[in-house]
This record gives structure tokens, C-alpha cells and sequence, in this order.
């Protein structure tokens, strides 16, 4: 047995075991939608585009803008550069994740059916139940880490699939492709939509494993600055495009020029970042899994993963999303969390700086605790983002909270 050696294989390699990543990835991040020549000045980083109105040859003769919501010169650079990254032929921006979210369920009508994935993010969970079902559509959940069970949920009325994988905080991990077959078998219309805010484009391409549609919360990885709040939906099917463009304008849910100038900056360096997450990620994932003091870890990139085979299948690598248990009670959590030096205690997640929070008491304390417990939110869960800092000191800062919270028994 050579366990140090392979160690330091792996870590040389990140990326290893994994698919490869995708061809061109970087290229196009830094290149597609960025050309100079599409601006009088000839500026090589596109302009941002503050004018909400744009000038007529004639009445209804322009130049492809007319007015900012309809169409905006900066937000079309950082959506063909999406496009790109998710192998898409379209990508519309919207003003935030959820205003994605409710722009894609606009395309339904009272009466229709959503399956959702039973664990998802919580403000998605609270739209649907607590927002559409209200305006007539039949929400319904299941655990779609079971193909089975999503079978058995499909009804005659079901127009939309939403999947989210990997869960939060859990890291349940979905077999896109699996369930896109089997829902698209089941009837060809059905819209499956992936949220893949955790994987980012550069890890995980859902309309390449089958799904209708790919969205993000843009305001973790995708922009990965933890300066913007924005939505993503990337397509390739014509007739989900001409209607989701239609939404945007019509339902007015976009992100401002601004916003758009610095998501489209992010993805600049999201290849570069991705790698680094992962690396680190892996490191903290190692590090935690090895302590004597935590109970249990849960990172999609450790073979200890319940569906590290589908990971390994579907992406090209893992972010720097890690959960675990710590040894104890309520106590011990709040204690390592109050005693972190480096990583700021904070929602959210996906940026260059690591943060790290508490589940049941911050980003999933609405959550009722009976279903909490269903989820395995306890109060030892603990969730951090690994950010891009030194990975000796990202360990370094762990294991003294670690400390804090089980200090030696004299
Ligand atoms: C944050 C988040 C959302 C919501 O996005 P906002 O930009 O906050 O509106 C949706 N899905 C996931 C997985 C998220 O993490």
C-alpha cells in the first residue's frame, strides 16, 4: 500500500478520473461574444452599454437595439459567451437566479405539472410551493437520485422537470442523463431544466447529457466575485428560445449593464478558478475525512461519495463545495464556525474567498426542522466554500477550529 504516493498523484492531477475537460472551454470563455470589431472604437474588453434607448434610421428601422430591456449591447456579450461555455446555441441573462427560475416556469400555464426535485435550493422550493402553486400549477416532488421514483412521479399534466445536482446542502448527486431519458420516453414535451449552480458551465453540461435546459444562479460560480446577483438559462432548441426571450422581455426580470460588464469579466478566469476550487476542495475534503474529530464528510469528489461514479460520468471535476458533520452537538459547530480566522461565517457561496456556515441556523433554518431531518440537516452540518486562497492555510484555519471546538482532554 502507497497511499502517499497516489495522494500526491492526484493532487497533481485534480482533474484526474474525472471527464476531460471540455475542448476549447478557455478559448471561447475569453474569445466568444467578445469580438472588438462589434464596437465603432474597435474596445477589445466590450463596453458597458448604459443607454436604455437606441437611435432609429427610420421609425422601426435600428441597428439590432431599440430599447435596453428588449436588447442591451453589454448583456448580449456576456450571453453568447455563455452560450460557448454551455455548449448552447442561446443563453438568455436575468437579474437573478430565482428571476431565471420564474421566467422559465412563465412558460407554463395554470394547470400544469412541475416535478422538482425533492432537495433544492431553498428560495426554488419556496417559489414553487409558496408562489406557482398559487398561481395553478401542480407542484409536486421526488427524489430524483431514484429514477424510479421520478418515473413514478410523471402525471399526464407535467410540463416541467426541475433538477438540481449537486444538492444543498447535502451534495445529493442526480444522473442527468438517466432521468432526461426516462422523462423525455415518457413524453418528448417535457421540458427537463438543470439548475447547475454548483457545478458551473466549466464542470457539468447538462444539454449535453439530455436536458432541456441549463440555469444558474450566476451570482456563485459563474460570476465568482461575490459582487453580482444574476440568473443564466442556456438552450439549444429554437422554440424554447424564441419563448424564453419573449419572457424576458415581457415578464422585464434583466440584469443591468453593469452587473452583465462584471458576470462577463467573471468568466474570463472560470476555468483558472474551477481548477482551483477543486484543488483546494479536495485538499480541505482529505484533510476533514481524515480527522478524528469529524464524523462524516460529504464531498462528490471522494470516492467515499455515495454516487461518485455518476460524478466521475457526467463532470469534469468538482467545486469547492464540501459538507461534513462534526463530532458532538450544536455546540461544537457554532464553536468551530466562532473560532475560523480565514474563512468569513456567511451565506451564499462560489466566490474566491472561502466562507463556511451553519445549514440548520442560517441558509436552511426556514426549512421545518421535521423535514430538515428528513434531508440530514442537522445541527452538526456544517457547509463551507473552499475559496482560492493558499490551500496550507485553508487546512491551517480548519484544523485550529477543529481545535477550538474539541480541545484535548487533559
Ligand atoms: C443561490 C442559488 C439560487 C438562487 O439564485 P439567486 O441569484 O440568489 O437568485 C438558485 N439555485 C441555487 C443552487 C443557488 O445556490
Amino acid at each position: 500500500m502507497e497511499p502517499s504516493t497516489s495522494k500526491t498523484k492526484e493532487q497533481d492531477e485534480p482533474l484526474a478520473g474525472f471527464r476531460t475537460a471540455f475542448k476549447s472551454f478557455a478559448t471561447e470563455a475569453i474569445h466568444v461574444g467578445q469580438e472588438p470589431e462589434q464596437w465603432t472604437s474597435m474596445a477589445v474588453v466590450p463596453l458597458i452599454s448604459l443607454s436604455t434607448t437606441f437611435k432609429q434610421h427610420s421609425p422601426g428601422q435600428h441597428a439590432g437595439f431599440e430599447y435596453s430591456r428588449s436588447g442591451n449591447p453589454t448583456r448580449n456579450c456576456l450571453e453568447k459567451a455563455v452560450a460557448a461555455l454551455d455548449g448552447a446555441k442561446y443563453c438568455i441573462a436575468l437579474a437573478s437566479g430565482l428571476a431565471a427560475t420564474v421566467t422559465v416556469t412563465h412558460m407554463l400555464k395554470s394547470g400544469d405539472g412541475v416535478v422538482c426535485m425533492d432537495d433544492v435550493y431553498g428560495g426554488t422550493n419556496r417559489y414553487f410551493q409558496k408562489v406557482a402553486a398559487e398561481f395553478g400549477l401542480d407542484i409536486s416532488f421526488a427524489d430524483c437520485t431514484k429514477p424510479e421514483l421520478l418515473k413514478a412521479a410523471l402525471k399526464p399534466n407535467t410540463k416541467l422537470v426541475w433538477i438540481e445536482t449537486p444538492t444543498n446542502p447535502t451534495m445529493k448527486v442526480v444522473d442527468i442523463k438517466a432521468c432526461s431519458e426516462l422523462v423525455h420516453e415518457h413524453n418528448k414535451d417535457i421540458v427537463v431544466v438543470v439548475d447547475n449552480t454548483f457545478m458551473s458551465a466549466f464542470f457539468q453540461r447538462p444539454l449535453a447529457l439530455g436536458a432541456d435546459i441549463c440555469m444558474y444562479s450566476a451570482t456563485k460560480y459563474m460570476n465568482g466575485h461575490s459582487d453580482v446577483v444574476m440568473g443564466l438559462v442556456s438552450v439549444n432548441r429554437e422554440d424554447l428560445y424564441d419563448r424564453l426571450k419573449f419572457l424576458q422581455n415581457a415578464l422585464g426580470g434583466v440584469p443591468s449593464p453593469f452587473d452583465c460588464y462584471l458576470c462577463n469579466r467573471g468568466l474570463k478566469t472560470l476555468h483558472v478558478r474551477m481548477e482551483r476550487h477543486f484543488k483546494n476542495a479536495m485538499a480541505a475534503a482529505k484533510f476533514l475525512e481524515a480527522d478524528p474529530r469529524v464524523a462524516q464528510v460529504i464531498y462528490p469528489g471522494l470516492p467515499s461519495h455515495p454516487q461518485y461514479e455518476v460524478m466521475k460520468k457526467q463532470c469534469t471535476g468538482c467545486p469547492g463545495m464540501i459538507t461534513f458533520y462534526i463530532k458532538g452537538k450544536l455546540e461544537h459547530a457554532t464553536t468551530f464556525l466562532s473560532n475560523l480566522k480565514m474563512f468569513a461565517v456567511a451565506e451564499s457561496l462560489g466566490g474566491y474567498e472561502s466562507l463556511a456556515e451553519h445549514p440548520a441556523l442560517m441558509t436552511h433554518a426556514s426549512v421545518p426542522e421535521n423535514e430538515r431531518r428528513v434531508l440530514g440537516i442537522s445541527d452538526t452540518l456544517i457547509r463551507l466554500s473552499v475559496g482560492l486562497e493558499d490551500e496550507a492555510d485553508i487546512i491551517e484555519d480548519l484544523s485550529q477550529a477543529l481545535a477550538a471546538a474539541h480541545p484535548k482532554k487533559k
